[in-house]
């Protein structure tokens, strides 16, 4: 008999058929002499929802209150899917996540999982239950609830993989598994049998949708296989897995883009010891995540710096940064958020020349300027206009052969 852990995604449950829909999924799996493990999302866009009525009642809602609310969208549809499968004749139980053992750190909106106890989880799969935990949250030593931040039932689902040893994390959702490309942007993108950690990591980081970095990151962590697969049909789906094939780990195996992109930069910045950390730590401090951070060598003395944020998170970098610009001296302080990145990602690149090149010489054949670069060692990024991303993607898909 082997435990499995699946997850379903918001648009997997969307409604009362859907719900129904993926309870003859999950029965199905039992029937194969598995214990399951269902984790859920909320139902739809209800977490849109319930942010956008926070934000109707109080502009700056409480963060505590915030998860609470928000931890009921999986509340909800953890609790239909075990009354669907019940009224299919399944014995079923829903627990919340502070019921399911799920501790984490009492950093609201964004917690991080901190230990599982699954002692609960455990003796209701002894009884034959299936058991459906609400993703997304957890609780703190407080009792007080958390959630994980956006999209994080994949990492609840793979926490709880690891943590049960499960053989296998199975991630259902509204695609058919991880692609070369966004198939919405390049009708050629191909769906990948298999892909290894790290390059579904990066491409997961820099924007491919379909996965939470952080569920990867832990997956790898662990050694937990994960298989992506549509909810809706029994195509054979992406696995996300430690020994992928030399073979086909030898090129850029796909393109990540991600819209969301916003730029600071410092201008003239005196060059001395102390003053990226006197910009960097309050910017820690108010919780703000930078991703790309460039600094030009000085000339005279003074620099620039360029960092960039998320979208949203730009108005609260902005009025963190811009007074510590003008205590240290600096010219001025700029921003730009109407960018986006593209990224070409495979473990291929790896000590073989060529791949920046090829990359700016195809976005170069679409006139596509590029703003900032940054590469890791199966990665190169470009930070590029927001309105010619859709563009880039489809030129590096065809400048790297990706259609198969
Ligand atoms: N419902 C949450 C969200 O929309 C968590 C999830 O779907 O994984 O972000
Ligand atoms: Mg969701």
């Amino acid at each position: 008999m082997a435990l499995i852990v699946q997850k379903y995604g918001g648009s997997s449950v969307g409604d009362a058929g859907k719900i129904k829909n993926v309870a003859r999924r999950v029965a199905q799996t039992k029937d194969k002499g598995n214990q399951v493990v269902v984790v859920v999302s909320a139902m739809g866009d209800t977490t849109d929802e319930l942010i956008k009525l926070a934000y109707q009642i109080n502009e700056r809602p409480d963060e505590r209150e915030l998860d609470m609310l928000l931890s009921t969208g999986e509340i909800i549809s953890c609790t239909l899917l075990a009354m669907a499968l019940e009224a299919m004749g399944y014995e079923a139980i829903s627990l919340s996540g502070a019921q399911a053992g799920i501790k984490t750190d009492a950093v609201y909106s964004r917690a991080r999982i901190q230990s599982i106890d699954p002692e609960r989880i455990t003796r209701e799969l002894e009884k034959g239950n299936i058991v459906i935990v609400a993703g997304f949250q957890g609780i703190t030593d407080d009792m007080d609830v958390t959630t994980l931040g956006r999209g994080g039932s994949d990492t609840t689902a793979v926490a709880l993989a690891v943590s049960l040893g499960a053989e296998v994390c199975q991630i259902y959702t509204d695609v058919e598994g991880v692609f070369t490309a966004d198939p919405r942007i390049v009708p050629e993108a191909q769906k990948l049998p298999e892909i290894g950690y790290e390059e579904m990591l990066e491409l997961a980081t820099y924007g491919a949708k379909v996965m939470h970095p952080r569920a990867v990151e832990l997956g790898e962590l662990f050694n937990v296989p994960i298989l992506v697969a549509s909810s809706f049909n029994d195509s054979p789906g992406t696995l996300i897995h430690g020994g992928v094939a030399m073979e086909v780990r030898n090129k850029v195996r796909g393109i990540a883009h991600d819209l969301d992109v916003a730029k600071i930069t410092v201008v003239g910045v005196p060059d001395r010891p102390g003053i990226a950390a006197s910009i960097f730590e309050p910017l820690a401090k108010a919780n703000i995540s930078i991703d790309t951070i460039v600094q030009n060598a000085s000339v005279n003395k003074i620099t620039d710096l360029t960092f960039t944020v998320a979208k949203s998170q730009l108005k609260k970098a902005m009025e963190v940064v811009k007074p510590i610009a003008e205590s240290i001296g600096a010219r001025e302080c700029v921003s730009d958020s109407t960018l986006g990145k593209v990224s070409i990602i495979g473990t291929g690149m790896q000590n073989t020349p060529g791949y920046a090149a090829r990359m700016f010489g195809a976005l170069r054949e679409k006139g596509i300027n590029i703003e900032l670069i940054t590469t890791s060692e199966i990665r190169i990024t470009c930070i590029i206009e927001e309105d010619r991303v859709k563009d880039a993607v489809r030129v590096l898909h065809r400048a790297f052969e990706l259609e198969g």
